[in-house]
């Protein structure tokens, strides 16, 4: 199998797996019990705090553990919105964000909130000067995401957090698929809240984080026993908290070399698929994105017979997005850059991550010109072509 879904999700680095594993059997004891396996649970929790926090450039304190990227954004901005509800209603983010993100702000709008979805440019790119539009007296939130997870675009979240800032507002960043990939600091960024997930970076699925900067608002989803300084009640998951703070060590160490030779064969996959197959399009190549994604349009196919082909040959990649992959919605990302229906339906997303070969890349760059040709031959679509 070619596994290039990385941002969908990783496989568990197995160094991740081996610190997990004590803590599933032997070191099984509730964090919030008093004997001394209970505290010795809660200080392998804390350790795990304060790596995560020195990875970002955080307090321990700001830093609250969730189930993942979705509950992280889930809480981040409808806490927000409801802490702050009777300084202001209007709220901001982007046309591109993830469902995790979208379909928050659509259920505020149902209660009462009101939401401007900023546009982005050809590229995906979100504006400063489009945010500073749209700031009005009322704006409590402005949330746009660090990496698209369909084209790799990074967002210039630090002028877009600056421009928040001055109109008054707080600043929340979905930063799933950068954390672990590129290096972040949360002040440098500037941002208030930034959500991410273990599993888009080798750690383990259910468990992520979220970044609160202190003194930031916010209101609690998830009611219950006072965990996470009552911003998110329920028993740790100690084995998944743990494996995220390995994770998070292994990327501290790994990720610049990572980028680097990642980031060659991607370009390698690029350069070849360009040179083999006539009326592609790469999306987003010359703007800054991540070294380890490629959005490729390929004229007159479906992004889903495509994917499916490739599927047959042993090899995993996305087409759009994993959540419109399966409505055959065409992808709200692409749709916002401009993209025409047909084009946008004929996309296929490769992710590259730790364990991708060269001799990988060399096998798709053999087999995705067939496939192509084989799917065009019997398009409706290329007729007259
Ligand atoms: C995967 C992803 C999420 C969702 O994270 P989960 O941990 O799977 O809930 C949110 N935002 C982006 C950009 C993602 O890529």
């Amino acid at each position: 199998m070619i596994y290039l879904d990385y941002n969908a999700t990783t496989p568990c680095d197995p160094r991740v797996v081996e610190a997990m594993l004590p803590f599933f059997s032997e070191f099984f004891a509730n964090p919030s019990s008093l004997h001394r396996p209970g505290q010795e649970a809660r200080r392998a929790i804390e350790r795990a705090r304060s790596t995560i926090a020195s990875f970002l450039g955080a307090k321990e304190e700001e830093v609250i553990f969730t189930s993942g990227g979705t509950e992280s954004s889930n809480l981040a901005i409808r806490g927000v919105a409801q802490a702050l509800r009777k300084k202001g209603t209007h709220l901001v983010t982007s046309a591109i964000e993830h469902h995790a993100v979208l379909n928050v702000f659509r259920s505020l709008e149902k209660e009462g909130f009101s939401v401007t979805y900023l546009p982005v440019d050809a590229n995906g790119i979100v504006h400063p000067e489009e945010l500073k539009k749209a700031l009005r007296p009322d704006t409590i939130l402005v949330s746009i995401m660090h990496a698209n997870n369909e084209t790799g675009v990074l967002e210039p979240i630090a002028d877009l957090a600056r421009v928040a800032h001055e109109g008054g507002a707080i600043f929340h960043t979905d930063a799933v698929q950068t954390v672990g990939k590129i290096p972040i600091d949360v002040t440098v960024l500037g941002v208030d809240l930034l959500s991410a997930s273990a599993h888009k970076f080798y750690g383990p699925k259910g468990v992520g984080f979220l970044y609160i900067r202190k003194g930031t608002p916010i209101a609690p989803q998830i009611l219950g026993g006072h965990h996470e300084r009552g911003k998110r009640a329920g028993t740790e998951n100690v084995p998944g908290i743990i494996g995220m703070a390995k994770a998070c060590e292994i990327a501290q160490e790994e990720m610049g070399e990572e980028a680097r030779r990642v980031g060659a064969l991607r370009d390698m996959l690029e350069q070849g698929l360009e040179e083999r197959v006539p009326d592609i399009h790469i999306v987003s190549r010359n703007v800054p994105r991540l070294y380890n994604t490629s959005l490729v349009l390929v004229a007159y196919v479906e992004g889903e017979s495509l994917l499916l082909n490739l599927d047959f040959e042993g090899i995993c990649v996305s087409s759009g997005s994993a959540c419109t992959s399966s409505s055959l919605e065409p992808s709200h990302v692409l749709l916002a850059c401009g993209y025409p229906h047909e084009l946008a339906h004929g996309s296929i997303r490769f992710s590259l991550g730790k364990w991708t070969k060269e001799e990988e890349i060399f096998r798709v760059v053999a087999v995705f010109p067939k496939i192509v040709e084989k799917l065009r031959a019997i398009s409706p679509f290329s007729k007259g072509r």
